[in-house]
């Protein structure tokens, strides 16, 4: 595995990544490691979360898992049964087919669904064995790689991607797929999990896509948007005359562990 420099470490952000970190995690953290299915089953999980709200995709793979009982079952299976089976969760007629062909074609590169072997490749070898399978882009290899395997690798959401682009961590052109490499650089191995849920964290209850909460962001400091983002709606127009912004601190309740790869969609 790639070992990462201090220097690599910094960006045109104006605190460093691993401050940005601490600051979050003591926000919304500490974020404990939860159990995780293992890699072929978050595949399928992840196939079925495309383009659907967590709702329907978890419940489109219980009732997989009820139907079938394994995932060689569900490999053996008639691509209409798979269908019926998961069509709660949307995009049946696509997904359905996707699942059974991913899980084929696992066989047959690895002889079985046990994706274990993974962990003991370089992460990148262990992206690029994933990302041959159809329907595998880099956020769900990261996923995959992060929360089945306890590997460091990065996954890159909506919300990762709109929080370190205000932060800039990544330059305002660089694409969602690229921010992958970017970050994964950036990002000390051991702190890739806290980031990941910090940053969806933050980006889910203050750094919003539409209206952010500028004034009630633990890292606004440093962040070179807020300016954007609080002018000037939020920025007085005249003197305010007792109230002071620093009376606008969050009263944000500190957060538990948010749910990761179920709420991250290619
Ligand atoms: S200051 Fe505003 S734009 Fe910047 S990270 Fe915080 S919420 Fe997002």
């Amino acid at each position: 595995m790639p070992t990462r420099s201090k220097a690599a470490a910094k960006t045109k952000s104006m605190l460093g990544i691993d401050q940005i970190i601490r600051i979050m995690t003591d926000r919304y953290g500490p974020f404990a490691e939860e159990p995780r299915l293992d890699a072929a089953h978050e595949i399928v999980f992840t196939i079925l979360s495309q383009h659907t709200s967590d709702t329907n995709s978890s419940r489109a793979y219980h009732l997989l898992m009820d139907k079938f009982a394994t995932l060689e079952e569900v490999a053996r299976g008639e691509p209409e049964d798979i269908e019926r089976t998961i069509a709660p969760g949307g995009l049946a007629k696509i997904k359905a087919p996707r699942i059974k062909q991913v899980l084929n074609l696992i066989l047959e590169l690895n002889g079985s669904l046990d994706l274990s072997f993974l962990r003991e490749l370089p992460l990148d070898e262990a992206k690029a064995w994933l990302r041959q399978l159809p329907g595998i882009g880099p956020k769900s290899a990261g996923i995959i790689l992060s929360f089945a395997l306890g590997m460091p690798a990065m996954a890159v959401d909506t919300h990762i991607y709109r929080v370190s682009k205000r932060l800039a961590l990544i330059g305002p052109k660089v694409t969602a797929d690229k921010a992958h490499d970017i970050l994964e650089a950036v990002v000390e191995p051991d702190q890739v999990y806290p980031f990941h849920l910090a940053f969806i964290t933050h980006g889910r209850q203050v750094c919003k896509a539409q209206r952010p909460l500028c004034g009630e962001c633990v890292v606004a400091e440093a962040c070179p948007s807020r300016e954007q983002f609080m002018a000037p709606a939020e920025v007085p127009q005249e003197p305010p005359k007792k109230a002071s912004r620093a009376s606008a601190k969050s009263q944000t309740k500190k957060t538990g562990v948010l749910p990761h790869s179920v709420a991250i969609k290619e």
